[in-house]
């Protein structure tokens, strides 16, 4: 069957077919799908909101002419995207902005934004009969490639960090019922093996690296402008780990761009950590990124020094006028307090999204008047040791200015009584 896109070099553009086992060009480079669009009406896409057929009600799917436009039945989905979008004025008074909006990713079916690429990733996986799929990862793909391999009737190989996997993301893994093979080492270096296993069986890759995934992960960016009634903000601020998202952000806009749904574009404000940086340093001096040995960060999800997909990311902040910056665990921990006291919570990779808005707020890279929207990438539930860990102080080098540990009492009325009208005189 003919198919309205092709594979295609990001770095020399050699052309592949669409459907095809193939994650590099012989020369290295990765590949981007390269659609020919039909003519595309946006308010087809708000139509199907009310629409009870499956892919219209997908956050992704609603969107197949601009993502991948698959039959009905070729379609795999769990409903994903669909995420709504917040307003706090604790959250404004905290960054120095008024009318943040973050657009909450955690609301996904397994509680982060990779669902939005699995549902693509895995309807193309299914197109192509293969036999498996797998991903490397640092919990949240691993997370949605289990549970949407399960959907799609595929045995599903995963391949984490023998540390630092946060419980929530773990335990999904195995609920699901992924193979999960838990690697001594860190994330880039399972990156490194799971491309080796993948080329040299007939298992198929849905990391980032895989351009599907992409395509799926730009709907963030179409759902927004969709649900800001096609306005165009100032900025859209995201973590940066992998550099996957930032780049299927960036893509997306450009093409709503090319296609003239949107007169301009938003800049994209990429967030690093502190200690998983090799995006930051490069960008700023202009500089290939290069790889760091050794990361470390509590935002485990970010937790990376050799970011696959870097290039694209590059490609999509110069188109835009993008910047990049890091913040450390002590305000990626900071903000993250003050995203859950709103009662909106979040994982901690997502909170260096309102970390970073702060930051350049503080150096003026981002004006108090501008029209800021942030991606919460994943959900508050997803960590749930490091959020008991900072309320009982207990994370080395953090200050836990909002600490609100649980308090121990008597379980006699008297002095549960006592305690809480302490409580309620102290707070007026
Ligand atoms: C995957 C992930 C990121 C990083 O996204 P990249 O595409 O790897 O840059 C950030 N936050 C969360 C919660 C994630 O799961
Ligand atoms: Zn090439």
């Amino acid at each position: 069957m003919e198919r309205p896109w092709h594979l295609r070099c990001i770095e020399c553009g050699v052309a592949f077919d669409p459907l095809v086992v193939r994650y590099r060009c012989e020369c290295g480079g990765i590949l981007d799908v390269v659609h020919t669009f039909n003519a595309i009406n946006r308010d087809r896409f708000r139509a199907r909101r009310n629409s009870d057929h499956p892919a219209d009600r997908s956050g992704v799917w609603r969107y197949r002419e601009i993502v991948l436009p698959l039959a009905d039945d070729e379609i795999v989905t769990r409903g994903e995207g669909n995420t709504n979008v917040y307003r706090s004025e604790r959250l404004d008074a905290y960054c120095g902005v008024s009318g943040l909006a973050l657009k909450h990713e955690g609301e996904n079916p397994t509680g982060s934004f990779k669902d939005r690429g699995m549902a693509v990733g895995m309807s193309v996986a299914r197109l192509l009969g293969v036999r498996a799929v797998a991903c490397a990862s640092t919990g949240n793909t691993s997370a949605s490639l289990a549970s949407y391999a399960a959907v799609a009737g595929l045995p599903a190989f995963v391949f984490i960090p023998g540390q630092h996997i946060a419980s929530g993301k773990l335990s999904q893994t195995l609920a699901y019922g992924a193979h999960t093979l838990q690697l001594d080492g860190n994330f880039d270096k399972g990156m490194r093996i799971v491309q080796e296993v993948c080329a040299r069986t007939s298992i198929y890759l849905l990391n980032s690296i895989n351009p599907f995934r992409i395509e799926g992960q730009k709907s963030i960016g179409f759902e927004l402008l969709d649900q800001l009634g096609w306005e165009v903000p100032d900025w859209i601020v995201l973590p940066g780990g992998n550099l996957g998202n930032s780049s299927a952000i960036g893509k997306g806009l450009q093409e709503l761009h090319d296609l003239g749904i949107i007169d301009r574009l938003p800049r994209l404000a990429v967030i690093q950590a502190r200690g998983a940086n090799p995006l930051y340093r490069a960008y700023s001096a202009g500089e290939a990124v290069r790889p760091l040995a050794e990361v470390d960060t509590l935002a485990t999800a970010i937790r990376i020094g050799d970011p696959v997909s870097w290039r694209k990311c590059v490609r999509a902040l110069d188109a835009c006028q993008g910047v990049v910056t890091d913040v450390d665990d002590a305000a990626i921990m900071d903000a993250k307090a003050q995203v859950d006291a709103a009662g909106i919570g979040a994982e901690p990779a997502s909170c260096a999204t309102v970390a970073g808005v702060r930051r350049l707020v503080s150096e003026r890279v981002i004006a108090p008047t501008d029209r800021v929207c942030g991606i919460l990438t994943g959900h508050l539930l997803k960590d749930p040791d490091t959020v008991i860990s900072y309320h009982q102080g207990q994370l080395r080098g953090i200050p836990a200015s909002l600490a609100n540990p649980a308090q121990q009492v008597d379980a006699k009325l008297p002095q549960v009584l006592e305690r809480v009208e302490a409580v309620l005189d102290a707070s007026g």
